[in-house]
């Protein structure tokens, strides 16, 4: 197992991620192959583990919640991943994007109101719509109009992570349309607002059994107690989340590519071939320390930039906002070599469907796609370099 402290992190992390990597291989390991096979979501074993506080794990302790830091976060993700990337997906997008995202920004009277239930509960951030994928801000069509003691939404969300279960929403709506992205504001809608419906539920070829849908608001009323932050001030939400997003998920990049090296190194100790296992071949030994190279060099930089982020209170711009993009882009560059190696090893095995190593490699796509694409990270860093 991951010794942390190696690392610089402390004995209370790695006491963390030891138990979310137990507590994954135990729970979440079984399920990986009906969730791949059938697209199947298990609702009850994901609300299991609030019950040993891996639910609503940034929920101060005032509030009932275990209080840990984005750190902690950081590794049972990575850990979660290890042994089930697809339920490790859905507990990422809710507990990161949707109830890390309130706990930043949400006003005490909201946090009171909506926390405590995410430490049972499942939640979704509603940013990308049919035609706003990279330009999410300029292109936002769903609108938010004020009426009385409510918002009015009104749109469509495209491609949202736990959106067709989620019991939270953090959905991002345009108040004052003129202003384009210095317009956009942030609300909480709850399930069974009238209104807001699952449009579709989308098949996807990785992270199968973690629900993805298109959402539709049609004259949605919210209460404007909902709103999260200021009034046309979204945009600094949306960029500073995006940049703990982006380190969050280099550490389910991490996940991915140690679970698909021990994999490979397994394989390649058992299979036979020329009278000899194949990991007595140079060439396969080369893969294998391919693999080790790449994931190390993201571990590294993911590492260090957690320690970044977390200290940060200036994320969405400058630095921090280069290096996060960076940091994830060279995971994404990374995990494609490393998952490539990995089915290539496997051989014929590791292009069948149920071979694990298969489901990881494609899951390992979206990190090329998710939370801006490898040209939209190639951008931001470019234009911050420039700008120095
Ligand atoms: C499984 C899955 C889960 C997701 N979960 C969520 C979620 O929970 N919440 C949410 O809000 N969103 C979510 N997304 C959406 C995701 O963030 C977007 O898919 C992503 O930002 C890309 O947008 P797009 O798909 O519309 O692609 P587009 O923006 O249409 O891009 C298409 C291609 O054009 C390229 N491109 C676009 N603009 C430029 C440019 N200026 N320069 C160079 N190349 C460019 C892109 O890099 C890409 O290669 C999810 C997506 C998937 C697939």
């Amino acid at each position: 197992m991951l010794d942390l402290r190696r690392h610089g992190f402390d004995q209370q992390h790695q006491q963390i991620y030891d138990m979310a990597w137990r507590y994954a291989r135990e729970r979440h390991h079984p399920l990986l192959r009906r969730m791949d096979d059938e697209d199947w979501f298990p609702a009850d074993e994901y609300r299991r583990m609030g019950e040993v506080g891996l639910l609503g794990t940034t929920v101060p302790e005032s509030l009932g919640g275990p209080g840990l830091d984005l750190v902690a976060q950081f590794f049972i993700g990575e850990a979660f991943t290890y042994w089930n990337n697809m339920l490790a997906a859905s507990w990422g997008a809710s507990e990161n994007l949707c109830v890390n995202n309130l706990v930043r920004n949400a006003s005490a009277e909201q946090q009171a109101r909506f926390l405590p239930r995410m430490l049972a509960g499942i939640g979704a951030l509603g940013l990308t719509e049919p035609g706003a994928g990279s330009d999410a801000l300029g292109s936002m069509k769903t609108t938010a109009r004020r009426d009385g003691d409510h918002y009015v939404l009104n749109g469509r969300k495209m491609f949202i992570t736990n959106g067709p279960v989620a019991d939270l929403l953090l959905v991002y709506a345009k108040t004052t349309p003129e202003r384009g992205q210095h317009g956009i504001s942030a609300f909480v809608v709850e399930k069974g607002t009238p209104g807001f419906s699952v449009a579709q539920s989308l098949k996807k070829m990785g992270w199968r059994g973690s629900p993805t849908g298109e959402l539709l608001f049609d004259d949605c009323r919210v209460p404007a107690a909902n709103l999260v932050g200021e009034v046309d001030k979204g945009v600094r939400v949306v960029m500073s989340g995006l940049d703990i997003e982006r380190v969050f998920f280099s550490g389910h990049v991490i996940g991915l590519a140690q679970r698909a090296l021990d994999l490979s190194l397994d394989y390649a100790r058992t299979r036979v071939q020329f009278g000899q296992p194949i990991a007595a071949f140079q060439l396969v030994q080369g893969m294998l320390a391919d693999m080790y190279a790449a994931l190390e060099s993201v571990r590294a930089f993911s590492y260090q930039l957690l320690k970044e982020v977390a200290a940060a209170d200036d994320a969405g711009r400058g630095e921090i906002h280069k290096r996060s993009a960076a940091c994830v882009l060279h995971a994404g560059n990374m995990l494609k070599q490393v998952l490539d190696h990995a089915v290539q090893i496997h051989g014929g095995s590791g292009f069948m469907w149920e071979s694990e190593v298969n489901c990881l490699y494609r899951a390992g796509k979206l990190i090329e796609i998710g939370a801006g694409t490898t040209q939209v990270r190639q951008l931001i860093i470019a234009q911050e370099l420039l700008k120095e």
